[in-house]
């Protein structure tokens, strides 16, 4: 099994939002907000080769939606979905599976497309399968009224339309050495890819810690929809991280990809910072 860190461009969030009820006289050394308070994010995708499988987790947020849209989330940065592929020598085309972690734009709107003369909506990897939770689908289709600027028809129904959706379930491994952990607290049946790889087991953090700076309990995000479960899933990941050594891949942590942890007097903290590739 080989991995690829693969970066499909920088946005931005609101620091408040993101840091939830951390003051930002803390948070702001973390991530430095611009004169809007909006701080830089990353969307890190992790690229899967094995044997005749070439899985892609999470897409980032695609570029079908309008100026206004853009206007929001301030996309920034050269990477680019395309690019990010293309530096390891594969395209779009080549992608058998994509693994959606959860239904939120910024992780799942690369999947659906607009066709050359922007008339029809199309998926944009025409060769694989969609995996996703059945639980957290019923629940993005009908969206609460908290979540529902984050669940875009547009990124989601044509999926299903294609006929290129699955349903996966945590309790079974997705494929050998590479198993699901599901989290609630974030919104409803996130799964964040568990994989065996040379010697470690790289835990794919999506929105359950999006960053570095996120690592200690309080550091929840106000977007969470269950904030008290988060802390108990972050608490049991991390414990789990430390005891047995695994590194933490962050999705939208601006610079940093990965990191052991280690048990400090302060709780569980970063020890080794580092890049994937480094592994
Ligand atoms: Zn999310």
């Amino acid at each position: 099994m080989e991995l690829f860190s693969i970066n499909t461009g920088h946005f931005k969030l609101d620091g408040g939002a993101m840091f939830g009820v951390v003051p930002k006289s803390i948070w702001q050394r973390l991530n430095p907000a611009d004169e809007n308070n909006m701080c830089s994010w990353a969307m890190r995708c992790l690229l899967v080769k094995d044997g005749n499988r070439l899985i892609l987790i999470d897409n980032g947020m695609g570029n079908k939606q309008n100026d206004k849209f853009f206007g929001y989330y301030f996309l920034h940065g050269n990477d680019t979905l395309d690019l990010s592929l293309a530096k390891y020598g594969f395209y779009k085309d080549d992608i058998t599976d994509v693994f959606l972690t959860h239904l939120h734009f910024d992780h799942c709107g690369g999947s659906i497309e607009y066709n050359s003369d922007r008339t029809k909506l199309k998926p944009a990897f025409k060769n694989a399968t969609y995996w996703c939770a059945k639980k957290h689908w019923d629940w993005a289709v009908n969206p609460n009224p908290r979540e529902k600027a984050s669940f875009l028809s547009d990124n989601i129904l044509p999926i299903q339309e294609s006929g290129q959706l699955q349903f996966i379930d945590s309790s079974k491994e997705f494929m050998t050495d590479f198993n699901m952990y599901e989290a609630n607290g974030h919104t409803e049946s996130m799964l964040l890819p568990l994989i065996k790889y040379k010697d470690t087991t790289i835990a794919f953090m999506a929105d359950l810690i999006p960053s570095v700076g996120h690592l200690p309990l309080p550091y929840v995000m106000g977007y969470d929809v269950r904030p008290l479960n988060t802390m108990q899933e972050k608490k049991y990941i991390l414990h789990e991280a430390a005891k047995n050594n695994w590194t933490l891949f962050f999705e939208h942590d601006p610079i940093n990809e990965c990191c052991n942890v280690i048990q400090t007097e302060k709780g569980i903290r970063a020890d080794k910072i580092f890049k994937l590739e480094e592994l």
